[in-house]
Order: structure tokens, then sequence, then C-alpha cells
């Protein structure tokens, strides 16, 4: 790890990765021993060792499983959740699944095409019913908060889209916890200071199965091509994206930048149907969408 200067054996890696996360835990107020989590499992490496990790620290945490529909000539989806059972069944833990299909009549690229026309990839629509089932299992089965497996390269990469084009309101919601809010559940990132490659040493290491496949939508993604300049950049000057995020998480603390004064909170409240905050005054977008799917399928 040249950004730490520092180089471990597997057993002291495999150590050292678990005891810093705990150090992130409690540096930046995460959760403690006493509450429920909900770990959102893709399948892929971050977020089963995340699971792991959290396990063998000792807190309660179970975990999600989001059956997307998304097949792409890999059947990624069906080997994603064949190898999140395996995960949870080998080392007795709970797994929620929900299946996007079966709760709302359609899989995710059959939403985004009656969404957008057949235009486009279907990543909005599955960052939407992602973000919103999430919300709801959390929130339904009494977790207290939502853990997800972001890394420091997903989280350097959204930082430099949003610096960009200093999109203020995402910059200001983004960090390693945020916050519960009325119908919001507490969302935490414990793996956001470990680079992705330390996290596939980590799975590899521990004996983690997990699918090495990306989904194949994420193919010539915005946020890929950020995390190729990105890794150019480490690459030259090794803790480049390290020193970008985390002098990013000062200044946002310290109150430094613009966006802290200049933002004011939208006003939320439920949605008539899911009762999940939405700031239109009608449906929730997720809620407009299966509407829309279902006056169009039939
Ligand atoms: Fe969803 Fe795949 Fe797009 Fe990620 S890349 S948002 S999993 S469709």
């Amino acid at each position: 790890m040249r950004q730490h200067r520092l180089a471990l054996c597997k057993e002291h890696y495999l150590e050292w990765v678990p005891e810093q996360t705990e150090r992130f835990i409690k540096k930046y107020e995460m959760f403690s021993r006493n509450e429920k989590i909900l770990v959102a499992v893709s399948g892929g490496k971050d977020s089963l060792s995340l699971w792991d990790i959290l396990v063998n620290l000792g807190y309660q945490a179970d975990g999600l499983y989001l059956g997307l529909g998304i097949d792409g000539g890999i059947d990624y989806s069906h080997e994603s959740q064949r190898l999140t059972e395996k995960f949870a069944s080998e080392r007795n833990l709970k797994l929620h699944v929900v299946d996007i299909e079966k709760e709302y009549g359609q899989s995710i690229p059959v939403l985004s095409m009656i969404s957008h026309r057949g235009q486009g990839k279907p990543c909005a629509v599955c960052g939407l019913a992602k973000r919103h089932e999430m919300n709801r299992i959390a929130r339904d089965l009494g977790y207290d908060v939502l853990a997800t497996g972001h890394n420091l390269d997903d989280e350097a990469a959204v930082l430099f889209g949003n610096t960009l084009v200093w999109d203020s309101e995402r910059l200001l919601r983004q960090g390693p916890v945020l916050p519960s809010a009325e119908g919001l559940a507490r969302k935490v990132k414990p793996l956001c200071r470990f680079y992705e490659r330390e996290m596939t040493a980590y799975a590899i290491a521990s004996g983690i199965e997990y699918i090495y496949e990306e989904c194949p939508f994420a193919e010539g993604s915005q946020s890929i091509y950020y995390k190729e300049l990105l890794n150019q950049m480490e690459t030259t000057r090794p803790g480049a994206k390290l020193t970008f995020y985390l002098r990013f998480l000062e200044a946002r603390k310290s109150g430094e930048l613009f966006i802290e004064k200049n933002v004011e909170a939208a006003h939320l409240h439920p949605c008539p149907k899911c009762g999940q905050p939405t700031s239109t005054d009608d449906l929730c977008s997720f809620c407009r969408m299966i509407e829309k799917a279902a006056l169009v399928t039939g």
C-alpha cells in the first residue's frame, strides 16, 4: 500500500483491514454494537467483505440482496444472488432477498425501457429503485442503519464528478454517514477509506467467493471514466485519491465549504402511496414509475 508506505503479509493484512474498519466506524460515529445493521449486498467483493468484517467484529449485521433482473448475457443477477446466498448460508447469516420483478411486476431493464422509451442505460432507474427499496426494507424491518460497501475509488469518483460541476447539493450529502431523517434510515459507508484494490485483496485473502464480472451496464459509464482518470493520478502521486477525499471531508466538517452555508434542506413529506419522504406534492418518483409501468403493461 504505497499511499500508507505499508506492506503486510496475508495474516496481518486480514487483521489490519478489520482494525481500520473499526477505527472508521468509531471516528465517524457510524453505529454502536447495540444497533441493528442492514448490509446491502450485491454479491461483489466490497459488500460481501463489509458483511464479513462487521460480523467478525461482533456487530449485529444482516444482509439485503435486491434482485434487479439483469442478465446482460452473463446471467448477472442470477449469479450474484447465488454467490450472496452461498456466502450467507456458509456463515449462518440472515439474508433478506427482495426481487424487484416479483415485488413490482417488472425487472429493472424493463422498468427503464418503459420510463425512458427504450433509450439509454437503466442506471438511473436502477439507482432510484435501489435507494427506495433499501430504505423501505430498513425502515419496515426495524433496522437502525443501512450499510453499503462503497470504497474510496467509488467515493473519490463521485466527489470528482460533483466537483467538476460544483453540484453543491450532492456535495453536501456526500460523506461516510448520512444521518437519519423523517422516514429515511441512517446510511453509512464503513469502507469509504479503503482503495478498491485493498478490498479485492481482502476478499481474495479471506477466501470470499464473489462475482468478478461488473454489471453489464457499468461498461462505458461516467464513474468508470472518472475512476480511470483518478487511477492515472494515483500512479504518479500515490495517495492522491485518499488526500482528495479526506481533505474534502475535513473542509466539509470545518464549514469551510460554501455549500454548508447556502444549501437549504428540501421540504419533504410522505408519499401518499409508500409513505417514504418525497419533495414533490404527489407520489414519489419510484411510485410514479411503478404506476406508469402498470398502465403501459396493462
Ligand atoms: Fe444498476 Fe448495473 Fe447501472 Fe449499477 S451499472 S446502477 S447495477 S444497472
